[in-house]
């Protein structure tokens, strides 16, 4: 018979090192979760390093995430100048000129249990030639400029996710934190102490503090101070297969009515976003340092802004990809200071609530058993490498040869697992299916679609629904949308 298994010490003081969006979401979410009086939480930022202050696009997993943290909605959009957001349009990626939508939520309906992309691609065959975002709630309200009551629009598959301002939105998480018992020290760490098995034992602060703990998260941004500059991890470089390794960004005034989605227009260096938020808007140019100098990349930038300009210019320098471990003994590294993978598909802000969620499910004690921890570390690395694949899609799928940027990407190597997936898609329109897919077929779809690749067949399982019911079902559902649109609301109409 087996022993009962005891528990060896516990967590209970748990240090968070950096200010940023990742360590009071962080914060945040811990101090939520975590009973104050069993383990004490404490975060310390420096004043005197600043944050990124970038991240304004977020993706529907953020709005249950709020709602887990039992976090109004409206209030949190009024105090982050938010505003709703759809699904992103993208322009000029397929060819100069051309655009599409990713929308978010559902496309279409299944029919018998058949996938809807599949019977679409059968009606088209027998004559439908109804557009593939036709059959998308989210891309015709985008279209449309309209939002919908969220009460009615869910039964045929809206939904959306917020644009907001991320220091706004990185203090809200601050005052949710310090209501819940987060303590906040002011200071930079310089230096750490370790105990024999390498676990980090407390943190020396420039002002001659030392914070001891069980548990450190290295929310430092890119510094990565504890991750990298105590522990040594080492980070998988993908500069190879991504091409874009910095951003400048800018906010002008607010332009009305704002668009419901964000706007990701392809440049001959890289590609800008635009993004609305109540109060001003938020616009960005994320470029190869190999394909463009930094005064070309601002001038692209400056050009492309459809309002008064009222912030200077900020640079980002960055690197593309993560950390070979992103748990190493007894600190987890959350944020940028985890990786970082260009923002065309909005998933930072979603890595670092993943990340957080992955941590309480492996929870430790505070001798940190290394299986929790690689664990941990192949669920983040599969993550990181969907949104990789997912990302390089848009490039990978792009007919521009216009400038050597275009050309360079048109030659680089995939990845053997975009490889497969688009081959399987070619072949007949079936996706790879993995136990953590963040991108939801939807998602798939929209891209291979608006690129213009199409499987060479549709599954020929679809055969099995008779012809009338396939055709009368898509026009039903396309009536739904439009019925759908007809009552929604002006997005400049909204009551927040
Ligand atoms: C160009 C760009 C656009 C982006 N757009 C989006 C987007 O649209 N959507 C999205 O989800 N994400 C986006 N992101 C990512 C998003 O900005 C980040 O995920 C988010 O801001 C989290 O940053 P962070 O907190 O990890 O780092 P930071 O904001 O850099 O914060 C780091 C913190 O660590 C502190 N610190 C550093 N060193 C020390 C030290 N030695 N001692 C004490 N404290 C220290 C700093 O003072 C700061 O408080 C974007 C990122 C970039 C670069």
């Amino acid at each position: 018979m087996q022993a009962n298994p005891v528990n060896s010490k516990p967590i209970r003081r748990l240090v968070i090192v950096g200010g940023g969006t990742a360590g009071w979401l962080t914060a945040a979410m811990l101090s939520a979760h975590l009973p104050r009086d069993a383990c004490r939480i404490t975060l310390i930022e420096s004043a005197e390093l600043g944050v990124i202050g970038v991240g304004e696009s977020t993706i529907p997993p953020f709005l249950g995430l709020l709602r887990k943290l039992g976090i109004n909605e409206k209030a949190f959009i009024e105090q982050t100048d938010g505003c709703y957001k759809l699904g992103i349009r993208f322009r000029h990626w397929g060819a100069s000129n051309h655009e599409y939508f990713h929308p978010f939520g559902a496309l279409g309906q299944s029919l018998d249990q058949h996938d809807f992309y599949q019977c679409w691609l059968r009606a088209n065959q027998l004559g439908d030639s109804s557009a593939l975002m036709a059959h998308s709630p989210c891309a015709a309200l985008a279209e449309a400029g309209r939002f919908y009551s969220p009460a009615t629009g869910g039964g045929i598959g809206a939904s959306y996710a917020l644009h907001m301002d991320a220091t706004m939105s990185a203090q809200y998480f601050r005052r949710y934190a310090c209501e819940r018992g987060v303590e906040r020290i002011e200071g930079k760490v310089v230096s750490a102490s370790r105990q024999d098995n390498g676990h980090i034992k407390a943190v020396q602060l420039d002002n001659g503090i030392a914070v001891s703990g069980d548990f450190f998260i290295d929310c430092t941004g890119f510094a990565a101070r504890l991750i990298e500059g105590e522990l040594g991890v080492g980070y998988r470089d993908w500069s190879a297969i991504l091409p874009c390794d910095r951003s400048v960004s800018v906010k002008t005034e607010a332009v009305r009515p704002y668009k419901p989605f964000t706007e990701a227009s392809a440049s001959k260096m890289g590609w800008l976003w635009r993004i609305p938020l109540k109060n001003s808007t938020g616009f960005g140019h994320v470029y190869s340092s190999r394909h463009s100098s930094d005064a070309d990349a601002k001038s692209v930038l400056f050009r492309h802004l459809d309002a008064k300009r009222i912030t200077d210019p900020q640079f980002i320098v960055f690197k593309p990809g993560h950390r070979r471990v992103f748990w190493q003994h007894n600190c987890l590294s959350v944020g940028l200071a985890a990786g970082f993978i260009e923002p065309l598909e909005s998933t930072s802000i979603h890595l670092i609530a993943r990340g957080i969620e992955y941590f309480l499910r492996y929870f430790p004690t505070a001798d940190c058993d290394p299986v929790l921890s690689s664990e941990y570390n192949r669920r983040m690395q599969a993550d990181f490498e969907e949104i990789r694949d997912f990302v390089l899609l848009h490039y990978c799928t792009s007919q521009r040869r216009d400038s050597p940027f275009w050309r360079d990407c048109a030659s680089k190597a995939l990845p053997e697992s975009l490889a497969q997936r688009i081959a399987l898609f070619k072949a007949q329109g079936v996706l790879r299916a993995g136990v953590d897919d963040l991108f939801r077929a939807t998602s798939w779809y929209s891209i291979f679609e608006g690129m213009g690749i199409r499987p060479r067949q549709y599954h020929p399982r679809v055969d099995d629904i008779a012809e009338p019911r396939l055709l009368d079902a898509l026009s039903t559902h396309r009536h739904a949308i439009r019925a759908l649109v007809a009552s929604a609301t002006a997005v400049d109409d909204v009551s927040v």
